[in-house]
């Protein structure tokens, strides 16, 4: 799991609000607070290694696949989650069985202006076991990560977590959050997003980040 992506994640989010980040206690403490512990606990869960315990049973998720049942005890479980650090939840469903799974936390100052940390949740392949431990439990329990240790603080803007379903389909949930987002005019300052950050093919330990240059994508990881 590479911590370095994880990092510039909390030192982005906080550097909305306090300016000098790199030397700022409360983001040195946030950053110390990232556990790697938590972090494989999230994976075990998302992967069928331990059992979930959730609404509609005590299960364990051996596929997030689309239409799989891991993929709905998934929303459900990635939904308890979420409640458990104090975030408003609901489940955004789309398309035939499809369902993102959103917290917010609502900012103090700019509550209608958004950071969005996300990840896809479903994997694949479609039939059989599709644990999806890399693609993408490990942006998964990243988001949850960031969730447990960011919902103690109060932020200048909302920050939405937000876990995509059916982005092996072809990125179908983040594609209806963008649509419903925009027909909604919502104010997206920023988005974060987390796919196979446990991979790395060239064991350089080194994380990428990736930009484009569309709004401010590029000026992003700068600021
Ligand atoms: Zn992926």
């Amino acid at each position: 799991m590479k911590k370095i992506t994880f990092y510039f994640i909390l030192i982005f989010v906080v550097r909305s609000q306090i300016i000098i980040a790199q030397i700022d206690p409360t983001v040195t403490a946030i950053i110390n607070s990232v556990s790697i512990d938590s972090l494989y606990e999230n994976l075990n869960y998302l992967t069928g290694e331990k059992s979930v315990v959730i609404p509609s049973g005590t299960q364990f998720i051996f596929s997030r696949a689309y239409s799989n049942p891991g993929n709905f005890a998934a929303e459900e479980y990635l939904q308890l989650r979420l409640r458990r650090y104090g975030l408003e939840t609901s489940l955004q469903t789309f398309d035939a069985g499809g369902g993102n799974v959103i917290g917010i936390q609502r900012g103090i100052k700019r509550p209608n202006q958004k950071i969005i940390i996300c990840a896809h949740f479903d994997s694949r392949p479609y039939t059989g076991s599709a644990p999806g431990a890399d693609d993408n439990g490990s942006g998964t329990s990243a988001v949850l990560e960031a969730a447990r240790i960011l919902s103690k603080f109060q932020t200048d803007y909302s920050i939405v977590y937000a876990l995509w379903d059916n982005e092996e389909t072809g990125l179908n949930g983040s594609s209806f959050y963008a649509q419903q987002a925009f027909s909604n005019k919502d104010s997206i300052v920023a988005v974060i997003n987390m796919d196979m950050i446990a991979w790395d093919s060239d064991s350089d330990n080194l994380a990428e980040i990736h930009t484009r240059d569309v709004q401010n994508s590029i000026r992003l990881p700068e600021r």
